[in-house]
């Protein structure tokens, strides 16, 4: 039997730690946040919920119910929330670590933390097969040596590594920056999960001790900036790492190929596609990088872009940040239409028949949902690199 004081002064313990974190006393019980939420209709408690929870001494009822996990960790409800309390960064992620403590996460989470603990990635897979993606791609990728110096250390974490379309996505990538001209190295087998989604699922101390030793990891290596396409590697890398002393640029492909799209303007060839875009919660509303891949999009001949009602700030989630990617069955069981099937739904409603995004995470849901959902040969997924190559033309 748990105890109903213990937990709640546990949890009251943990929020002081977090900046603002105390600012869930200041709840006016507007209701914004669960009227935000993909999932305000299926969670047994609404952030706003569970702050009366924690007013009413019941915070034990809110880790064994489904709430700490029907969150992906979109941030809408803390960008919106009038009284600033950190509801992604600080109030899920807490009540998930004592879920984890005194109640049990789904089991697919636990299995992705166990394979990042023991394998350095969520995939459970060898580190030795970090670099598949690159395989057929037609130019030598620099695996980074000791003493080695390049411009950009490429950081690709756990899905362009791992999965099949994920890698499909990074290579195009890479294809770009070497039409481009760019100098760009990986780690191969040496990069380890960058680890945000890890921090976000409650496991602090996993992700101090992922950070830290990434870090040192990358003490190694001579490179000026750090590019990823990976929008929560990013977040991280930007800013949670610097908490322990990490101080390098990172940036977002899309904001590299935004700045370089004079040269790139002059290969693109036109192309007859009608396409929306989707901003992932971690580039965009976390982020505030809206302009950059709109700039890229617009700036390819013959495209018509329209843009969905949830659009820039307000963009709906893929459902698959915060680890939600990894337990897609537990939120199945709960949830009548998946936020990915909702999104797809939306962007095919504006008449596009492509889908953009720049996360590969957005890409893996987004094409399950349109599997789903029986849009498949209506709307199309692609990554704005995957856009790109195929108006730079074939060959490439
Ligand atoms: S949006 Fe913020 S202030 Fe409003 S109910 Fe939710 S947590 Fe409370
Ligand atoms: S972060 Fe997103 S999914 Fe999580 S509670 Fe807030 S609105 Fe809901």
């Amino acid at each position: 039997m748990i105890n109903s004081r213990e937990i709640l002064e546990s949890f009251e313990g943990r929020m002081r730690e977090f900046i603002d974190g105390e600012n869930f006393k200041k709840c006016i019980q507007c209701g914004i946040c669960g009227g935000s939420c993909p999932f305000g209709f299926y969670t047994d408690f609404t952030p706003r919920k569970i702050i009366t929870a924690t007013r009413a001494e019941i915070v034990n009822e809110v880790i064994e119910s489904n709430a700490p996990w029907l969150c992906t960790s979109c941030n809408l409800c803390t960008s919106r929330c009038p009284s600033k309390i950190p509801i992604t960064d600080a109030l899920i992620p807490v009540l998930r670590e004592l879920a984890m403590n005194y109640s049990h996460p789904p089991d697919e989470l636990g299995q992705a933390l166990t394979n990042i603990h023991r394998m350095g990635n969520s995939f459970g897979e060898s580190n030795k097969k970090r670099t598949k993606w690159s395989e057929g791609i037609g130019f030598p990728v620099k695996v980074l040596k000791k003493g080695e110096h390049v411009e950009y250390l490429f950081i690709v974490d756990d899905f362009g590594s791992f999965d099949l379309r994920g890698q499909e996505i990074t290579k195009a990538i890479a294809k770009l920056f070497r039409i481009l001209g760019i100098d760009f190295g990986i780690l191969g087998e040496k990069e380890k999960s960058i680890g945000d989604h890890v921090r976000l699922a409650g496991e602090f101390g996993l992700f101090e001790e992922i950070a830290k030793s990434n870090i040192n990891e990358l003490k190694n290596y001579s490179f000026e900036k750090i590019i990823t396409m990976d929008p929560h590697a990013f977040n991280s890398l930007k800013n949670e790492y610097p908490k322990f002393n990490f101080s390098k640029d990172v940036i977002h492909y899309t904001q590299l190929i935004d700045e370089r799209l004079n040269d790139i303007k002059k290969i693109l060839h036109p192309l007859n596609y009608t396409v929306t875009y989707h901003d992932p919660c971690y580039l965009g509303r976390k982020n505030g990088i809206y302009d950059a891949p709109r700039r890229i999009i617009e700036s390819i001949p013959g495209i018509k872009f329209v843009e969905m009602y949830r659009n820039r700030e307000n963009s709906f989630c893929c459902g698959g940040g915060g680890g939600g990617i990894w337990y897609d069955s537990y939120i199945k069981k709960y949830v009548k239409v998946r936020p990915a099937e909702e999104r797809v739904l939306e962007a095919s409603k504006t008449g596009a028949n492509v889908l953009l995004v720049t996360c590969p995470i957005d890409a893996i849901m987004f094409e399950d949902a349109i599997k789903v959902t029986g849009l498949e040969g209506k709307l199309k997924v692609m990554d704005i690199s995957e856009l790109l190559l195929e108006s730079i033309g074939k060959g490439v």
